[in-house]
């Protein structure tokens, strides 16, 4: 057996693979970039290697750098998550080469089978449907045209490396593709180091349906099960779960079986997953389902697998990886009751789903029955912009679906991310919704009713209590000074209770300008509170204290009530702070702390309000940025490349 792991990977991931590696008596070894030097990962591992500055290009994708931590550690097996070099066959090819156990597929069945377009040609010849379309090697606009238009629009261009969503275009007409081909290419290069394509034909209202299969490298193949991934937003994963809802036992032995025979076909070992599409939305024995890719690694979803199987399929890759049989035969596997897990990101829905990045200062999820979590955060610390979004994933479980995703949802109420938006209560929405709730779905569910989904409708009495949470931060600390008083609620208000008095605050909330009026009463039981012309009295805020919750220090609070997030702060000015905009809005600004992937104008260039400027690419999503006036460019402030932070200018735009 192994002895002692290294575990390539960040987040809850190598949490989770340090947590079955530990039961097992195996030894463990963390690896961590400078953003991530107290992260949990690195705190729960028996040991940690320092291998980088912030940036994965430069740590968690350096291979050099894996190979050279394990074996200054003595680490014989390197496992390698999902993400990051799960994918990348040069890491097995390195792992052969210095004598490291390498926790997944060969090289050879990575490579054969972790592109797309190769995937989908050993799919045809091991007599597995595909979707229909063009996976050749012309990579040229005019003669991938021709191919699109042989294929019928609309058309789905997607990288041949991509992953995790990315890389993909839906092209409605042919006047689209050169734009969209484009745009896929470069994020193919800047992603995943490869700009090729391919072309397939757009599903219809498609269930996501995947296959979880195990080889072993003594020739065996077996199934377990299939989870349901219907669930998405831009071709990304938001709630799996296992098994799918609706599946008739046909349709289930057909996708099964095609699963495991191409596995069989390339001799794989280790966990994979096959990935299908069934269209029309239900999963009758005659509904048409096509393959669409294999990952060649553990995924993201596993869990749900693991609570109706009952089985540790991480357990299960550091077996095979030891050269150990498969530890079931397909007799021997079943499946019981039902589980779910949502994605929890540290993003904010009601704002396009920016990421959200920075200092938390306390994140919890309320315990339930039924419910697992995999988490990659403390109680408190930081979410870094370096890498993904997704800080935890909740898992429930239960004897059937409705019990399942009742306990999600309750546990997604008890879920808090105090200081960052997170998509918690987007999640709760979805758990909620009636049609999820009748599992009648497929990947545009969630894009048709998003309004709905992402509404966040804020409590005025929540935000009442924030802002004289604020204000008697802001007289406590006056106080402290002369003595000290822990609770805000408690301490004297130091206006003295002689008389009524009344207080402007100039706030901002969630980053807007707002005054509010607070008056506070000779009683003592806090403010009334006044903003935007809706009077809160002092009686009903003190009331609502122990409904919403509240944490900051007196310039800055963060409200959480429902699962609605509020950040209400007393603004500080700051010379930097004062944006001119050239006195038009002709600055470009970026959104997010992150990358210029491409500049679209140059000096001299004239622009009309809303013209494409800029992309900048940060955490998974390229963001557009359009001009806010019209105008002559007057300055590149960002070149392409340039790393930039959040506010800062990329174009200027002279009147
Ligand atoms: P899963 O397929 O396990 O459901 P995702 O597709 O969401 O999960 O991908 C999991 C993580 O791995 C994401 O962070 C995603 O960006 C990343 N990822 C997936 N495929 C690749 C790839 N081919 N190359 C690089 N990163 C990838
Ligand atoms: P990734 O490697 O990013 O996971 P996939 O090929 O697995 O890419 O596709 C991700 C998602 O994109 C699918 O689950 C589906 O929702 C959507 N998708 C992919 N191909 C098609 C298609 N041909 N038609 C419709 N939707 C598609
Ligand atoms: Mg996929």
């Amino acid at each position: 057996m192994i002895k002692k792991l290294l575990i390539a990977n960040r987040g809850e991931i190598a949490c989770r693979i340090i947590r079955t590696a530990r039961r097992m008596g195996i030894a463990t070894v963390a690896v961590y970039s400078d953003a991530d030097a107290r992260a949990l990962h690195v705190a729960q591992a028996d040991e940690a290697v320092h291998i980088g500055p912030s940036p994965a290009t430069e740590s968690y994708l350096v291979i050099e750098e894996i190979i050279a931590a394990a074996k200054a550690t003595g680490a014989d097996a390197i496992h390698p998550g999902y993400g990051f070099l799960s994918e990348n066959a040069d890491l097995p090819d390195a792992c052969v080469k210095a004598g490291i156990i390498f926790v997944g597929p060969s090289a050879a069945a990575m490579r054969a089978l972790g592109g797309k377009a190769a995937a989908k040609e050993i799919a045809i010849k091991a007599g597995v449907p595909v979707v229909p379309g063009y996976q050749g090697p012309k990579q040229d606009a005019k003669a991938l045209a021709a191919e699109a238009k042989k294929i019928g629009y609309p058309v789905m261009i997607k990288a041949v490396a991509g992953g995790g969503g990315r890389g993909m275009r839906l092209v409605e007409k042919e006047a689209q593709l050169a734009e969209l081909l484009d745009s896929a290419k470069r994020e193919a290069q800047s992603a995943f180091g490869n700009p090729d394509v391919l072309i397939e034909k757009v599903v219809v209202a498609p269930r996501h349906i995947e296959v979880q299969v195990f080889g072993d490298t003594h020739g065996n193949a077996v199934h377990l099960f299939e989870r349901d991934c219907t669930l998405q937003r831009r071709n990304q994963k938001v709630i799996e779960e296992a098994p799918a809802p609706g599946m008739s036992d046909a349709l289930r032995q057909k996708m099964c079986d095609a699963a495991v025979k191409l596995a069989k076909s390339v001799g794989y070992a280790g966990a994979g997953t096959v990935e299908f599409l069934v269209e029309g939305g239900s999963l009758g024995a005659d509904a048409p389902w096509y393959f669409i890719e294999m990952n060649t690694r553990l995924q993201v979803e596993h869990p749900v697998t693991e609570e109706i199987t009952g089985l540790d399929l991480v357990e299960w890759q550091l077996r095979i990886a030891a050269g150990e049989k498969l530890p079931l035969a397909q007799n021997d596997i079943a499946m019981c009751g039902h589980a779910i897990e949502a994605r929890l990101c540290a993003e904010d829905p009601a704002r396009g789903f920016m990421p959200s990045v920075g200092d938390f200062v306390h994140f919890e999820v309320r315990e339930a029955e039924g419910l697992r979590i995999e988490s990659g955060l403390g109680a408190s610390g930081s979410v870094s912009p370096f890498y993904d979004s997704m800080i935890a994933k909740l898992i429930t479980s239960g004897p059937d679906r409705e019990t399942a995703i009742a306990r999600l949802a309750e546990s997604l109420n008890g879920t808090s991310l105090l200081g960052l938006r997170s998509n918690a209560r987007f999640l709760r929405a979805l758990t909620m919704n009636e049609k999820v709730r009748a599992a009648r779905m497929d990947t545009g569910l969630i894009a048709r009713e998003l309004e709905t989904l992402v509404a966040e409708p804020r409590d005025a009495v929540a935000l009442a209590n924030g802002i004289s949470y604020l204000a008697r931060m802001a007289t406590h600390e006056a106080s402290r000074r002369i003595g000290p008083a822990d609770d805000p609620w408690g301490a004297r208000d130091g206006f003295g209770n002689s008389a009524e008095r009344v207080q402007t605050m100039a706030l901002t909330i969630d980053g807007a300008p707002h005054t509010a009026h607070l008056s506070w009463p000779v009683d003592d039981v806090g403010p009334s509170v006044s903003l935007a012309g809706v009077e809160i009295a002092a009686r009903t805020i003190a009331r609502d204290r122990g409904r919403s919750e509240i944490m900051g220090d007196s310039r800055r609070c963060f409200v959480l009530k429902d699962l609605v997030h509020t950040e209400i702060a007393r603004p500080v000015y700051d010379a930097s702070d004062v944006d001119d905009d050239n006195g038009h809005g002709g600055n470009v600004r970026a959104p997010i702390n992150g990358k210029v992937a491409k500049v679209f104008v140059a000096v001299g260039d004239t622009v009309a309000k809303g013209d494409r400027i800029a992309v900048v690419e940060a955490m998974k999503m390229e963001h557009v940025l359009h001009a806010g006036a019209g105008g002559t460019v007057e300055k590149i402030a960002a070149k392409e490349g340039a790393q930039v932070t959040q506010g800062a200018v990329i174009v200027s735009i002279a009147e």
